[in-house]
């Protein structure tokens, strides 16, 4: 049988300690990738999320977050019949950017998007491997916003119950697959 979204993750998402620095359980997806069934089943579940209660979808564009969530969202743009836009990390897009920085535990990171690469009134999917504080789903957030567009939902493989990720994206329609 298919494998389902949920079982896919609980088999094949391996928990990595202490990477990439001491503290940080890791959830590394590459077996996940790997194994056709899996990926087809979370693609699927990811979509899901773009999609109106009859299955038809409701967006114009997906947003994949560098780089985890670039190999998630285009295929689930694919299902949505929509394009894929990238959200970089700063200095890799050529073009005009709009840029949001924001705080890690350590430091700062900022992220960018394509001025041109969202409409102004689109409808965007945000699609992203894990959520832990919801920093980076806050910045992706802000990005589509600066391009005029709106988030109507956020889609992810996990959210790890025990950071404030969630709290931290207040009215933000979040859709993850499974809770960790
Ligand atoms: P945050 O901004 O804290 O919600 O972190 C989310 C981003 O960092 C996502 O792009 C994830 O890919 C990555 N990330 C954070 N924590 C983990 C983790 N425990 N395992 C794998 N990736 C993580």
């Amino acid at each position: 049988p298919a494998a389902t979204a949920r079982e896919a993750l609980a088999r094949l998402v391996r928990d990595v300690p202490d990477f990439p620095e001491p503290g940080v359980l890791f959830k590394d997806i590459t077996p996940l990738l790997a194994d056709h069934a899996g990926l087809r089943a979370v693609v699927d579940g990811l979509a899901a999320a773009g999609r109106d209660a009859e299955g038809r979808p409701v967006v114009d564009a997906v947003v994949g977050l560098e780089a985890r969530g670039f190999v998630l969202a285009a295929p689930v743009a694919l299902a949505l019949g929509v394009g894929f836009v990238p959200v970089r990390k700063a200095g890799k897009l050529p073009g005009e950017t709009h840029e949001v920085a924001y705080a890690l535990e350590y430091g700062e990171a900022v992220l960018q998007v394509h001025r041109d690469a969202v409409a102004p009134g689109a409808r965007v999917l945000v699609v992203d491997d894990v959520l832990a504080t919801g920093g980076t789903l806050a910045a992706a957030r802000a990005l589509v916003e600066a391009c005029g567009a709106h988030v109507h939902a956020a889609s992810l493989l996990m959210e790890i119950s025990a950071l404030p990720g969630r709290a931290a994206l207040g009215d933000l329609p979040l859709h993850v697959l499974t809770t960790v």
